[in-house]
């Protein structure tokens, strides 16, 4: 069955129009999804019977289903749903002092194959609808709820790659940034992609608020090829084009993501083909710790190197962070918690 979730504010009321009912009644059901926060479809008490039982005929409200749920010990919570398929995916709640922000998945399974990922140890199945993703981020804030909280963030940073499920992520998104829906301010959402050159050119067009992150990990194309292949497609100066012109359509700050991968890609010489890549643009890069993946046999640096890279990199005029890591005392690393479940099976 479709989920409620799938249609946006705008979809929604043309739903209602084509029913024969008022738009208004659109505005209701989307009120008592997003304020309200029902989860059964006879909670809408202001809607007739009848009314209800059409909506149950066709939908659902969440496809979502619990499957398991670890607490690390910052708070860092990770869930594991099964989708009505049974595919099973994972969404991660982290704890910032500045919010709480959701990291979503957008694909089960992912076709990108970047060499150190553990999402990429299966291949894709399909895509997820938008209403999959809207329903990961409801099912956490109904758990903040009780605590009178709410998600502030979000990350598209979960298995798969957004890009190559542009569609139902751009729909997904403007469900939770709507005023009328969670509200999330865009420029507290983010899209991370590894470099999807088309969609990061259709994407500069959409001038949306959203921040948009890019997977680098490699300062050259030899080693890029070998982490990540849709470097083949996408050579690093095709893909330094389509952010430039991303950057002059838009005037936001981009972001790269590097993980650092040790004695792969960590040594001076790679801060200095960075800094040369980055050159002066709006920028910066967010150097991540690597999660190991037991499978793929790469290794993370411990903090006083990654400091030593962080510093290089500062002194050749980059900015940069290294990214605070979560829930290291759970099965954090993109996509762990589900191939260990896959694995079970
Ligand atoms: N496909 C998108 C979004 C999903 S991955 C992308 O490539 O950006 C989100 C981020 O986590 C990416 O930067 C990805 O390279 C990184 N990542 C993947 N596996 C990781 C691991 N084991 N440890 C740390 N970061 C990882």
């Amino acid at each position: 069955m479709k989920s409620l979730y799938d249609m946006n504010y705008d979809q929604m009321q043309e739903f209602a129009l084509e029913q024969g009912w008022k738009k208004f009644r659109g505005h209701q059901i989307f009120q008592w999804l997003y304020r309200n926060r029902v989860t059964d479809i006879d909670e809408m008490s202001n809607l007739s019977k009848e009314t209800r039982d059409r909506l149950k005929a066709e939908f659902v409200i969440s496809p979502l289903q619990l499957r398991d749920k670890q607490v690390a010990k910052d708070g860092t919570t990770k869930f594991l749903f099964a989708l009505e398929d049974g595919a099973l995916i994972e969404s991660v709640l982290m704890l910032f002092d500045y919010g709480k922000s959701v990291c979503v998945t957008s694909q089960v399974g992912c076709n990108m194959g970047c060499a150190f990922c553990a999402s990429g140890l299966t291949k894709k199945q399909r895509n997820l609808t938008s209403g999959e993703m809207v329903a990961q981020v409801l099912y956490i804030q109904r758990e903040l709820d009780q605590q009178g909280d709410r998600v502030s963030h979000i990350v598209v940073m979960g298995t798969g790659e957004p890009f190559d499920n542009y569609e139902e992520v751009m729909n997904f998104l403007a469900t939770v940034n709507h005023d009328r829906g969670l509200g999330i301010g865009a420029r507290h959402i983010t899209i991370s992609t590894c470099g999807i050159v088309p969609r990061i050119l259709e994407f500069s067009k959409e001038h949306t608020q959203y921040n948009l992150a890019v997977s680098l990990h490699a300062p050259n194309d030899e080693l890029r090829n070998r982490l990540m292949p849709i470097n083949h497609a996408y050579p690093l100066a095709e893909l330094m084009e389509a952010l430039d012109q991303y950057g002059s359509e838009n005037n936001r700050r981009l972001t790269f993501e590097y993980i650092l991968l040790k004695g792969i890609n960590d040594q001076p010489v790679h801060a200095k083909q960075l800094a040369k890549l980055i050159g002066k643009r709006n920028a910066y890069i967010n150097l991540i710790p690597y999660n190991a993946v037991d499978e793929n046999g790469f290794q993370g640096v411990d903090h006083a190197s990654a400091m030593v890279f962080y510093d290089q990199l500062m002194k050749l005029g980059v900015r940069c962070t290294i990214r605070k890591e979560h829930g290291g005392d759970i099965d954090a690393a993109c996509g762990q918690l589900r191939v260990k479940h896959l694995q079970k099976r």
